[in-house]
C-alpha cells in the first residue's frame, strides 16, 4: 500500500528474449498512461541484462541461438515443466540472483512490482515481499503455461486466456489471486487508421497490382525457416506481394535483400510501426509467438503460422486453429498452398479474417492496467 502522497511507482520486469516481453510491457504502461494519467510512475528493467550475474545477463543474446535448437529446447522446456523441478530452481536461483534483485530494488523503488517473464517470478517475488512490496505477474504465454509463470504467493496473476487460469487451478494457485484479462497489446492497434492503400503508400511499399498483400514476420529476432518460406512463395507464381520483417536477425535481412525477387516485396530490419504494418497487409505468416498472433487478431488478419518453439508455442498452434482464426503450414510448400487455397477461395479467406477478428481482447493492456492500479491504490 502507497501511504505518501506521491504517485504510485510501478516497477515491470522484462527481458528481450524474443520481442514479446518488451511490447506487453509497453502495452501495459501506454494503457495505464491512457487510463490513469499523471497517477503514477512507471519504470521497466531488463533484469537479465542489467543485473542477472552471467550467465543469465546475456540471455537475449544466447535466447536466439539456444531456441533454434527445437528439440533441446522443447526437451528443456517439458522435464522442466513440473512444481517439483520449479521449487528447487528457485531454491537454487536464490543464493545466485539474491543480490542483484537487492540492489534492482534499492536502484529502481517500487510500491509495486511487476513481472511480464517466466524466468522472473518466485524468486524476485521472495525479495520484493522481504520489502513488504506487493509482487504481481502478466503471463505473456498464451496458452501453454510453464510452472514458472505461476508463484501461489505473489498478489496477483493476470492471464491471457482461461486456458492460461485452468492451468494456474490444476498447479494450486489461489483463484482469487488470478484473472483472466487477455494479452497485453499495443493501443495503436485499435485505433482507427487510414485505409490499407493510404497506409501502404505512405511506407512506400510496391505498387504493383496484386491479389494479396502477405506479411512476414518471424517474431522480435526472425526465428524459423523465414528465408526458404519468402523463398517458396516468390518461386510460387502466386500474384502476391509480399512484405518480410527480419526483425533484428540482420544476417537474416541482409540475405533476403541480396535475393533475386520475382514478386514485388519490401524487406525490412526491427521495426517500431508493427500496427501500420499489420493493418495494411492481408495476410500474417508468422512463427506462433504470442504477442505476434494477439496483435494480429486486432488488425483483424488471417494466419498462416510456419513455425512454432516448442513447449510455450504449442498450444498457439491449437487456439489459432480451434478459434478458426488461421492454419498450420510448418514446411514452406505448405504456406504456398494455404495462400493458393485463399486466392482460389476468397470466401474462405473472408471466414478466416472474421474468426481471426472475433477472438481479439483489445481491451487486454487496459484492464491489465486497472487491476495493477487497485493494488497500489
Ligand atoms: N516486433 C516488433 N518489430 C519487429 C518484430 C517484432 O515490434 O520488427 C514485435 C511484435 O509486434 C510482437 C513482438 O515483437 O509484439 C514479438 O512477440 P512474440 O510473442 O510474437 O514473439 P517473440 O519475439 O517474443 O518470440
Amino acid at each position: 500500500m502507497n501511504l505518501t502522497n506521491n504517485p504510485p511507482r510501478l516497477l515491470f520486469l522484462y527481458s528481450d528474449t524474443g520481442g514479446g516481453h518488451r511490447s506487453a510491457v509497453e502495452a501495459i504502461i501506454e494503457a495505464l498512461g491512457l487510463e490513469f494519467p499523471g497517477q503514477f510512475e512507471a519504470e521497466k528493467v531488463d533484469f537479465f541484462k542489467e543485473y542477472a550475474p552471467p550467465p543469465l545477463k546475456f540471455a537475449p543474446e544466447i535466447y536466439p541461438i539456444v531456441s533454434k535448437n527445437t528439440r533441446l529446447w522443447g526437451m528443456s522446456y517439458h522435464l522442466s515443466d513440473g512444481q517439483r523441478q520449479v521449487d528447487w530452481a528457485t531454491l537454487a536461483a536464490s543464493p545466485y540472483l539474491n543480490l542483484a534483485c537487492r540492489k534492482m530494488l534499492n536502484e529502481h523503488p517500487a510500491d509495486l512490482v511487476v513481472s511480464v517473464h517466466p524466468l522472473m517470478n518466485s524468486y524476485v517475488r521472495q525479495v520484493v515481499h522481504r520489502r513488504h512490496i506487493p509482487f504481481a505477474t502478466v503471463v505473456t504465454d498464451m496458452v501453454s503455461t510453464h510452472t514458472l509463470w505461476f508463484d501461489k504467493k505473489a498478489d496477483l496473476i493476470l492471464l491471457p486466456t482461461e486456458i492460461a487460469r485452468q492451468r494456474g487451478l490444476e498447479l494450486g494457485v489461489p483463484a482469487d489471486i488470478m484473472k483472466v484479462c487477455g494479452l497485453p497489446v499495443d493501443d495503436k492497434f485499435s485505433k482507427e487508421s487510414i485505409s490499407k492503400e493510404e497506409l501502404r503508400k505512405q511506407m512506400a511499399w510496391p505498387e504493383a497490382q496484386t491479389q494479396l498483400t502477405l506479411l512476414l514476420v518471424g517474431g522480435g529476432e526472425g526465428m524459423g525457416p523465414l528465408a526458404a518460406t519468402a523463398a517458396a512463395i516468390d518461386a510460387s507464381g502466386l500474384p502476391v506481394s509480399l512484405i518480410v520483417i527480419a526483425g533484428r536477425n540482420q544476417r537474416l535481412q541482409e540475405q533476403l535483400e541480396e535475393r533475386e525477387w520475382h514478386i514485388p516485396h519490401m524487406i525490412y530490419g526491427f521495426v517500431k510501426n508493427m500496427p501500420d504494418l499489420m493493418r495494411a497487409a492481408d495476410v500474417l505468416i508468422t512463427k506462433a509467438g504470442p504477442g505476434t498472433i494477439s496483435e494480429a487478431f486486432i488488425a483483424g488478419l488471417p494466419i498462416i503460422l510456419y513455425n512454432r518453439l516448442p513447449g510455450q508455442e504449442e498450444g498457439n498452434v491449437l487456439y489459432v486453429i480451434g478459434e478458426g482464426a488461421g492454419t498450420w503450414a510448418p514446411e514452406p510448400a505448405m504456406v504456398v498452398s494455404v495462400i493458393k487455397n485463399w486466392i482460389n477461395h476468397p470466401d474462405r479467406l473472408a471466414e478466416t479474417t472474421e474468426a481471426s477478428k472475433s477472438v481479439a481482447r483489445p481491451d487486454a493492456a487496459r484492464q491489465i492496467a486497472r487491476n495493477l492500479m487497485k493494488l497500489v491504490s
